[in-house]
């Protein structure tokens, strides 16, 4: 027996460090880990401790045989990595060893540093990952603010409601809101309630987690149209984001159009497929529209082929495996079934090869996805509010909503430096560029791509940076505070 990893991997590698044989990879370090969408673990090393499920933040580990609907598959798909791969193993002779997370003395304050006080500026998985770090190798004291009232970033108001296990690495970070050296202050937004300059001068370090909030235009024509929306919008309405009305998406037609081909496009796609009784954590008000919903189609589009698109394994077999709602594959391009077919078996367009393409398939009798591939846009159709998009060749797509799911970028904070080709804040090794003391993490310092897990490393290196400053006297010793303290207290909402 052994155990598997399973589709809510966010991997970061807190299971690589806990295994006591060194049988999960690729780990940090080894040439895959930075573009790997999930960790596997080797069923030949496996010696079925437990270990990895027990620290695993996101609840994506299981024993082989209490594998059951959709996760049956992951069984295979652990042991398929190592086939044929060379990896060090127990076996092989390396059992409780990590390169990972080695004890590093060169990250501690000297023990004489006055006292650390650190604000950091968002409370998502990259704010979080760096506050942990920050809590376990410094005697820092943080702030954590947010502009909106309710903590967690994407973890709260993206990830899929659906994705109950993923969302569960919130309640990792939620330990931290609580500790005793942690302030956190929330409905406060850098650069309308306090500005960067008053957050520099207060706090010996501040580290920005701002993310990329915004959705990437498409540049086409139509845009400005009602009904076309951005994901964001979409992904904050299924999640009940504040700012979001629950009447944001219009579910009146018979058809959605997604565009792009990512896994925010499939969850977009899951969610207004399923039916909604079997979808949990929606948010009330878009639950009763999903009820009321007259959608009974949802076009996913990809500009490229199906070897190109971006989605992951695990998102691609969880919409495949749903029984309450039918996927196709649009063959209205003859290369498609082609490039399908001759697919390699490691990469996501292989798990096409069982899904019924549209010219064979009869009438649906549950609300559908059609993946359509080689179908760029060249513009939104309708008049004032969104009828179709035109593809370029001329096919049009009736729909009554278009959700554009292409990417995010970063916004600037009022502030501080951006790059805004880029959509972040330039730095180098987390530290903004000449603004000592400030610092950046997550998806405003690399641009918005990698999951959850991706930000911990990322979080390390900002923090080294930040603890290395502090061993050599670029950071200030907290003797200048100044009344911003006041304002951030006045605007505490929790
Ligand atoms: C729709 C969607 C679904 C995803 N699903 C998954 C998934 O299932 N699994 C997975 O591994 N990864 C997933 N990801 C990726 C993951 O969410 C990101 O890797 C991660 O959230 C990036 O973290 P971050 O902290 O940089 O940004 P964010 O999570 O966006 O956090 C930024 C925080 O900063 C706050 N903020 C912004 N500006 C200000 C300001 N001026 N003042 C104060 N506060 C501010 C925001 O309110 C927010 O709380 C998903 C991403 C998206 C977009």
């Amino acid at each position: 027996m052994a155990f598997a990893i399973t589709q809510s991997c966010c991997v970061d590698a807190s299971c690589v460090s806990a295994c006591p044989v060194n049988c999960i990879h690729p780990a940090p370090g080894e040439p895959d880990f930075g573009s790997t969408d999930m960790l596997f673990v080797d069923p030949r090393a496996c010696i079925d401790c437990g270990a990895c499920a027990e620290v695993c933040p996101v609840d994506a580990v299981f024993p082989v045989e209490e594998l059951v609907g959709p996760l049956r598959d992951y069984a295979e798909v652990n042991a398929g990595y190592y086939a044929g791969r060379d990896v060090p193993t127990a076996l092989a002779g390396s059992p409780l060893f990590h390169a990972w997370d080695p004890v590093r003395f060169d990250r501690v304050l000297p023990a004489d540093f006055p006292r650390l006080d650190v604000a950091v500026v968002g409370s998502g998985p990259a704010a979080m990952y760096a506050v942990e770090d920050l809590l376990l190798h410094t005697t820092a004291h943080v702030t954590i603010i947010d502009r909106l009232t309710e903590p967690g970033g994407l973890v709260r108001f993206g990830v899929a409601p659906d994705h109950a296990s993923t969302k569960k690495v919130g309640e990792h970070f939620a330990r931290y809101h609580a500790h005793h050296r942690v302030k956190l202050r929330l409905g406060v937004e850098v650069g309308r309630d306090v500005t960067a300059d008053e957050l520099a001068r207060r706090y010996d370090a501040v580290i920005y987690a701002v993310g990329a909030a915004e959705s990437r235009d498409l540049g086409i024509p139509g845009e400005d149209l009602r009904g076309n929306l951005a994901s964001t919008t979409v992904v904050g309405w299924y999640n009940g984001h504040p700012e979001i009305p629950a009447d944001a998406v219009d579910l009146s037609g018979p058809r959605v159009v997604v565009v792009g081909t990512g896994n925010v496009s499939l969850d977009i796609a899951r969610v207004l497929a399923a039916d909604p009784s079997a979808l949990s954590g929606v948010a009330p008000g878009a639950l009763a529209a999903l009820r009321g919903s007259a959608v009974r189609e949802v076009v996913v589009l990809g500009r490229r082929g199906p070897r190109d698109a971006a989605w992951t394994r695990g998102e691609l077999l969880g919409l495949l495996r749903r029984d309450d709602l039918e996927v196709v594959v649009d063959d209205h391009d003859p290369r498609v079934a082609d490039e399908i077919a001759g697919a390699d078996t490691a990469g996501t367009a292989s798990l096409l090869r069982d899904v019924p393409l549209l010219s064979e398939a009869g009438e649906p009798s549950r609300r559908r996805v059609v993946l359509r591939f080689h179908a760029a846009l060249e513009d939104i159709v309708g008049t004032d509010h969104v009828t179709g998009v035109r593809l370029v060749g001329g096919d049009v797509v009736e729909a009554g909503v278009v959700v554009r799911a292409i990417g995010h970028r970063g916004r600037p904070v009022p502030g501080l430096p951006f790059d805004p080709s880029s959509g972040t804040v330039p730095h180098v090794q987390g530290r903004v560029q000449d603004r000592p003391g400030t610092y950046v993490v997550g998806w405003i310092k690399r641009g918005a791509s990698g999951g959850i897990g991706a930000n911990r490393a990322d979080a390390a290196e900002t923090v080294a940076s930040l603890i290395a400053d502090g061993a050599t006297g670029v950071l200030g010793d907290g003797a200048s505070r100044n009344p911003v303290t006041r304002v951030l207290g006045r605007l505490t909402r929790r």
